[in-house]
């Protein structure tokens, strides 16, 4: 059950609410966000909830029948658009982001956001700390090159996403970010996702690399209950036996998540698949299940990048493929 508050309820008005539940031997967890007031409520038997709903306290109150609550669709029927400053995510239309698996140099950075300006893509990825298996491997730039990063992109008005890898680099990273990316290996890192659900910025939390679609709700609903409403899913695939390709695009999550749950849903077809002539299909593929955008990853020299060169689009590829999407969207028929 997630009971919405009333903004101008009285302390009183609360307490007899919460004694209320008491009473009905509700278990309740109050959850204030950004934007509103919240108690969730575990129902263990029936109940009429217009008992709850007639209190002076409650603005609204819905029955959640799944484990998942506050990021549940069955409490939120229209799905949640996400505010990126003047930008939303969510709202019908697919967004796009573009970028780098890495941020290399200043030249690049450069050249891309410019390139991104003139294809009308909001937001540019590009890690600056990098989760490598190896840690002999390139790891970024680190904070240094996110400044960079951002006041490039800032520059060009374009949006920086990027990911985050652990809670003691928020503050540091947050002037510079308008994204925080949670990735694969971090889905289910709960210290991270509860420190970025203080955060007034809005976080895309990655699916883990063998993640259920529960456990993404979960890492989600971390997020959310420390008070951040701004999230982002992301299908970015999963291990299995196949290896073919570097994982498997779960697609059928996209639809299944977009059922169960009120967030918006992106889909990385680069690590997806994992294979550069590949990325455009899984890409238009993504939105033909209903996702609401996608992260792609481009370079451009592929052949040159330090990180995921093999699955990067190069801007040509990238311009082909966003036509495509333009014509889709212009045609409104996803
Ligand atoms: C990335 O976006 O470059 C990345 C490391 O992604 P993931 O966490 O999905 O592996
Ligand atoms: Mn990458």
């Amino acid at each position: 059950m997630i009971i919405q508050l009333k903004e101008n309820r009285t302390k009183d008005a609360q307490k007899e609410l919460e004694s209320t539940l008491e009473q009905f031997d509700i278990q309740f967890y109050p959850v204030n966000t950004q934007l509103k007031s919240y108690l969730v409520g575990l129902l263990k038997k029936e109940l009429d909830l217009r008992h709850i709903g007639a209190m002076e306290a409650v603005e609204d109150v819905h029955r959640v029948f799944g484990k998942h609550k506050l990021v549940s669709a069955d409490w939120k029927r229209t799905g949640s658009s996400i505010a990126v400053n003047d930008l939303e995510i969510g709202n019908g239309k697919a967004i796009m982001m573009a970028g780098p698996c890495s941020i290399e140099s200043e030249e690049q950075v450069d050249l891309i956001a410019s390139y991104l300006k003139e294809q009308g893509i909001p937001i540019m990825r590009g890690g600056a700390f990098k989760p490598r298996t190896s840690p002999y491997s390139f790891r970024g730039l680190g904070l240094e090159g996110l400044k960079m990063f951002h006041s490039i992109c800032k520059s060009k008005g374009i949006k920086v996403i990027t990911e985050v890898m652990e809670s003691s680099q928020i503050e540091h990273m947050y002037p510079y970010v308008d994204i925080f990316q949670v990735g694969a290996r971090n889905s289910q890192n709960f210290n991270l996702l509860e420190a970025l659900g203080k955060v007034d910025k809005p976080v895309l939390i990655k699916r883990g690399i063998s993640g259920s679609i529960d456990e993404l709700l979960y890492s989600a609903e971390y997020v959310f209950h420390k008070g951040n409403e701004r999230i982002i899913l992301c299908e970015r695939g999963i291990r299995s036996f196949e290896s073919a390709y570097r994982n498997t695009l779960d697609l059928n999550a996209v639809p299944i998540l977009k059922e169960k749950s009120h967030l918006p849903v992106i889909v990385d077809p680069s690590h997806g698949i994992g294979i550069r002539k590949h990325v455009p299909k899984m890409s238009l593929a993504g939105l033909a299940a209903g996702a609401d955008g996608l992260i792609v990853e481009i370079h451009e020299e592929p052949e040159r990048a330090f990180t995921d060169g093999q699955q990067s689009l190069s801007l040509n590829e990238f311009s082909l493929l966003n036509q495509k999407v333009q014509q889709i969207q212009d045609l409104n028929l996803f």
